[in-house]
């Protein structure tokens, strides 16, 4: 079968605190299950054919870095656009997320963003506070509690209608902006997120669900599906739980039923 193929666009610029360890866990999750997979990075300036790729990433990156990349997705807007409208498995951290969006700003500039997502990305002064801190959210995706961190100046709002990837469960720690208690965005196959971690590591069911999805596109595509055999997570799970102990996370406010 055809590897299941992930691809970082412009590691060199959208790649912050960790976030390429994000296809070293997809990748590692398949070759456990002997499913053939291959990651490959678009570095800028380089092309990528879309119709060959099961998951796009896009990491988060410095304000400088950000900029060049969007120039950059902005040539690519079409193709990525008919990705994403294909149901193309995409996960987009912080910056990447931000990038999706219709606009956002860079210390007061407005820059034009590839518009696929309905968000739109504002810093709410001159000098804003950076929004830095550990973060536990509630996810529709899965039972167990995704576990982060994030680091941003960029506060971003959903438009009418849209999912945000979880609502904020910990005490500290903010995800979208100041006041929703909500973090990222769902939108067909893409999941948005201020999350970095990485974010898959310590949450291996949102690892699963988007190689999940993955292979049901790949129905869709005329190509051959793969298994998700079960993985012992144990070392994952633990990962998981520590922070949640570090941040206090109560009990209760967990869900632990399998999401509908
Ligand atoms: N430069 C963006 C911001 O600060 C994104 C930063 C990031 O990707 N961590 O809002």
């Amino acid at each position: 079968m055809r590897p299941v193929t992930i691809a970082h666009i412009f590691p060199d610029l959208l790649n912050l605190y960790g976030d390429g360890g994000n296809l070293v866990c997809l990748k590692q999750r398949c070759a456990w299950r002997g499913i053939p997979v291959e990651v490959i990075a678009q570095r800028y300036g380089e092309s990528l054919d879309l119709s060959q790729v099961d998951i796009v990433f896009l990491g988060g990156g410095p304000d400088r870095e950000q900029k060049l990349a969007s120039e950059g997705l902005l040539r690519m807007r079409d193709a990525l656009k008919e990705y994403v409208e294909a149901e193309g498995v995409l996960l987009a951290i912080c910056g990447g997320y931000q990038i999706l969006g219709k606009e956002w700003l860079l210390a007061g500039e407005s820059i034009e963003g590839l518009g696929i997502v309905d968000i739109v990305t504002k810093r709410v002064n001159r000098k804003p506070r950076r929004l830095i801190e550990n973060i536990v959210l509630q996810s529709p995706l899965c039972p167990m509690p995704v576990v982060g961190y994030e680091n941003h100046a960029g506060r971003t709002f959903l438009g009418e209608g849209l999912k945000p990837f979880g609502k904020v469960i910990s005490t500290t720690g903010w995800g979208n902006n100041d006041d929703d208690k909500q973090d990222g965005v769902l939108y067909k196959n893409v999941l948005g997120t201020y999350l970095h971690g990485p974010l898959l590591g310590k949450n291996p069911q949102i690892a699963d669900h988007l190689l999940k999805q993955a292979s049901s596109v790949r129905t869709q595509r005329g190509l051959e599906a793969f298994e998700l055999s079960p993985l012992d997570d144990t070392i994952e799970k633990a990962a998981n739980e520590a922070m949640l102990k570090r941040l206090n996370v109560a009990r209760q406010n967990i869900t632990t039923t399998e999401p509908s």
